[in-house]
């Protein structure tokens, strides 16, 4: 590395550095001005950047790291191996590819039908602690996403069949509100999850957990309850390549 790479290298890392802690402040002041009551856990979503920008945050102080793809959460994890990352699993799970994510994760946010719920319970290693999950909602209704109907009874139903699942440990709820949607409609989507969670534990369920709130919807996400918001572009930049293609 000759002086300016290197000097790019730290300028870099400095930014990085510095995203994070504004969003960490921004999680706070969120958090007074609405009077949140619950505690909010940041969870830093670095889908296609790279493990040094992970070990990097690490360093800092970041422990939770969200991941969406099932390759390149395999080739992190390998290259992170030895620091104590707690990873969050927050993409779609084709069944043939769960083994990698019972073995390696801590939570999966996007539990969405049976099927995956029973093979992660079957694939989770005996040695570790029951793996986090929360159900994923369709909160906005729409076809191009993943996620349970935003309805009492199926949630209750998939709830019912994960509470039988002794690898698996119920958490709560988890959504991406519809993009573009006014602060208006991100209340209504996020209110409806907070009600959501309210059947939840009314039918005799423990969830403590609203994983809920991006970069552009944080604030509101906070205000209706959120304890786990998914930042990715606010602390490592954007992205480059068309978001529809993967998700
Ligand atoms: C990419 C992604 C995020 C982070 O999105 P940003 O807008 O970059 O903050 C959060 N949740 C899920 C499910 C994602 O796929």
């Amino acid at each position: 590395m000759d002086i300016n790479e290197n000097s790019l290298f730290m300028q870099k890392h400095h930014n990085l550095v510095e995203q994070w802690q504004q969003v960490l402040q921004q999680i706070e002041q969120t958090r007074q001005q609405t009077g949140a009551t619950q505690p909010v856990q940041l969870i830093a979503v670095s889908k296609t950047f790279p493990a040094s920008d992970i070990a990097t945050l690490y360093h800092a102080g970041q422990r939770d790291f969200g991941e969406n793809y099932i390759q390149e959460f395999s080739d992190k994890t390998n290259q992170l191996s030895e620091l104590s990352v707690i990873w969050h699993m927050i993409g779609h799970i084709q069944s043939n590819k769960s083994r990698i994510v019972a073995e390696r994760a801590h939570w999966v946010h996007t539990i969405d039908r049976e099927k995956i719920a029973r093979r992660l319970h079957e694939q989770r290693p005996a040695h570790l602690p029951p793996l986090n999950v929360c159900i994923e909602i369709n909160i906005a209704a729409e076809d191009n996403k993943h996620g349970i109907a935003a309805d009492t009874d199926t949630m209750l139903d998939l709830a019912m069949t994960i509470s039988q699942l002794t690898r698996l440990r119920l958490r709560g709820l988890m959504c991406v509100a519809k993009a573009n949607s006014s602060v208006a409609e991100l209340k209504e989507q996020f209110r409806h999850m907070q009600s959501l969670l309210q059947q939840l534990n009314k039918a005799g369920f423990s969830a403590d957990v609203l994983s809920m709130g991006m970069s552009s919807d944080m604030d509101t996400a906070i205000a209706c309850g959120a304890t786990h918001v998914r930042i990715g572009s606010a602390i490592f930049g954007h992205r480059s390549y068309h978001e529809n293609q993967q998700m």
